[in-house]
């Protein structure tokens, strides 16, 4: 049997499983909400300690690591931007002193975007941040 002969079996066996496989975690998630129990770890939660992540119905400790780990993704985009600004300034700066004008529009470009990506990843990771779900 070829590999493309596997493959499309593989395919519509997936195909074939698919809805199966959602309506069965759709029943799940309705039900751990139903049940007012946290969506990550399925702990139980009270009304006073949820939150609502990414669409998700969380528990404190749950909300507490994603908003961990995001502040860890977000300080390594802002020092790669950091570094990337650095680096296109001394290029401008190598250029400027070899009197190349060649490539000024590009390293300006990056010195403009290495920190408008970092702003953008700011504000969108404080809209998903934790939030205390009402009720
Ligand atoms: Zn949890």
């Amino acid at each position: 049997m070829s590999v493309i002969a596997v493959a499309v079996a593989v395919a519509i066996a997936a195909g074939l499983a698919a809805p199966s496989l959602l309506r069965r975690a759709a029943v799940h998630r309705l039900r751990q909400i139903r049940d007012s129990c946290c969506e990550r770890c399925g702990a139980p939660i009270d009304s006073g300690a949820r939150f609502l992540i990414e669409g998700r119905m969380v528990c404190g400790a749950c909300a507490g690591r994603t908003y961990r780990r995001v502040r860890g993704v977000l300080w390594g985009v802002v020092g790669i931007s950091a570094l990337g600004t650095l680096a296109a300034c001394v290029a401008v700066w190598a250029r400027w002193q070899r009197g190349e004008p060649h490539g000024l529009w590009l390293d300006g470009m990056l010195i403009l975007g290495f920190p408008a990506v970092a702003g953008f990843s700011i504000v969108a990771a404080r809209r998903l941040g934790p939030r205390r779900a009402r009720g």
